[in-house]
């Protein structure tokens, strides 16, 4: 196995014999980090995977400057999956479960029955942007394709994978006429491009390395592949946000919440599981205007 498994990155290619570019994700140190926070069953684990390997995927593609969030919601066993990626290439991801109602063989509409999936891009500098596809395709990865089909408008076509130890995720996409002017050839090249990839088993995305799989299917074009790029679990959790979030209660609601809980409020991180305890004196510092003082963030 190449060192580039070793590392979480993602890795861009082109093609210089079709218009198209691609881009190959492996996630296993940041997927460990993110499985190791809640007893997920393994369905919820393949599903957490691949949407990081789409997150990873995404957040290069859409040229992010700021914050890239997946959210998938549902009113069934899996009522929310979400997935964070910033611009800087720090990942954190979470999933609330029904364990009792998730059969071992559950597939993306046993636990998502009728869902959707919020693509959030909040940049640095200016607009929010959302875009929502519903979850209706065989595999998470349908629905990805599925949403730039009809947002964007650009060929686009995404392959996920994840089995509890390596999230993996291989996208391509169509550019403008440049190499292939004339439109039938450019429409055969794209869809030999795709029939090529369609004939990568998941087993081949999760247990081969980069050049392997791009030798594999596409030995016969010219493929430039770029350095890899890092990306890594991080949670942005701190104990200054969690004291944001208590002064919503309203000062007397937040010290009558500190004396009906022994004296500390404590507050959860569900991405890291970091515990932030508050007494009544730091609630007193909250509503002061003096902000948050004194220890980070603790762990479990
Ligand atoms: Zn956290």
């Amino acid at each position: 196995m190449s060192d580039l498994l070793k590392k979480d990155a993602t890795q861009r290619f082109m093609f210089d014999t079709s218009d198209a570019r691609g881009e190959l994700a492996s996630l296993e140190h940041s997927y460990a980090d993110v499985l190791a926070k809640h007893a997920y069953p393994q369905p919820v684990q393949q599903l957490l995977g691949e949407l990081m390997a789409a997150a990873a995927l995404l957040v290069g593609n859409q040229k992010v400057d700021g914050l890239l969030s997946l959210q998938a919601r549902s009113e069934g066993p899996v009522p929310l999956l979400m997935i964070e990626c910033t611009s800087d290439r720090e990942i954190r991801g979470l999933a609330r479960f029904e364990a009792d109602q998730i059969a071992a063989d559950a597939t993306l509409a046993d636990l998502l029955p009728n869902g959707v999936l919020a693509i959030t891009i909040d940049p640095t500098v200016g607009q929010r942007y959302q875009g929502i596809v519903d979850l209706n395709g065989d595999t998470l990865a349908d629905c990805f394709t599925n949403y730039f089909v009809m947002s964007e408008q650009v060929p686009t076509r995404f392959w996920l994978g994840a089995d509890g130890v390596r999230a993996r995720g291989m996208f391509l996409q169509q550019l403008p006429a440049d190499v292939i002017e004339d439109e039938d050839e450019r429409v055969d090249s794209w869809n030999k491009l795709l029939m090529l990839g369609d004939t990568l088993k998941t087993e081949e995305l999760l247990g081969l390395d980069n050049e392997t799989i791009l030798h594999r299917l596409y030995h016969e074009e010219t493929v430039r592949v770029y350095d890899p790029l890092a990306i890594e679990f991080k949670c942005s959790c701190s104990r200054e946000r969690s004291g944001n979030a208590l002064t919503s209660l309203g000062h007397e609601d937040a010290l009558n919440l500190v004396a009906e809980h022994g004296g500390h409020i404590e507050i959860d991180c569900q991405f890291c599981n970091a515990q932030y305890l508050f007494d009544a004196a730091d609630v007193d510092q909250l509503f002061s205007g003096a902000g948050v003082q004194s220890p980070s963030k603790t762990h479990h």
